[in-house]
């Protein structure tokens, strides 16, 4: 089974942590197969400083800077689903509970749940690989 890469990135500016003088960003959040990676790079082009950060959990300023760019994205499921199926998926992608699975499960299910694509676009896989209709759509706002 085919399992695209898909990739979002967004560019901007900051001040170079080495000498001050003005650097561009370049920041990715990338789904590859069934696993969100994202990094942030730049080379500075005063002093050649070069700065590539991937580790932990996607920055929440860079997720910021990646939803107003690009514009959330919606989760949508068909409505005839299950729900028992859908919440198992949920509660084991998003690591919680059984109470606010719940309210997880009624965002999806009124086509509120959203996030940035490649977040979205990996619920929807993993609702598909359970046998469950899903997709990721972008939301015009
Ligand atoms: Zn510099």
């Amino acid at each position: 089974m085919e399992k695209p890469i898909l990739v979002e990135s967004v560019r901007y500016s900051a001040v170079c942590q080495e000498c001050g003088a003005e650097t561009e960003l370049c920041g990715v959040q990338a789904l590859v197969g069934e696993a969100l990676r994202w990094d942030v790079e730049s080379m500075c082009p005063a002093c050649g400083f070069a700065l590539a950060v991937c580790d932990g959990d996607l920055p929440e300023d860079l997720r910021a800077r990646l939803l107003s760019e690009h514009g959330r994205a919606r989760l949508q499921v068909a409505p005839q689903t299950r729900n028992a199926a859908i919440m198992r998926v949920l509660r084991a992608e998003l690591c919680i509970g059984l109470d606010d699975v719940r309210a997880v499960l009624e965002q999806v299910l009124t086509g509120r749940y959203s996030g940035t694509l490649p977040e979205v676009e990996l619920l929807a896989r993993k609702l598909r690989a359970s046998g469950i209709e899903a997709a990721a759509s972008r939301t015009v706002e």
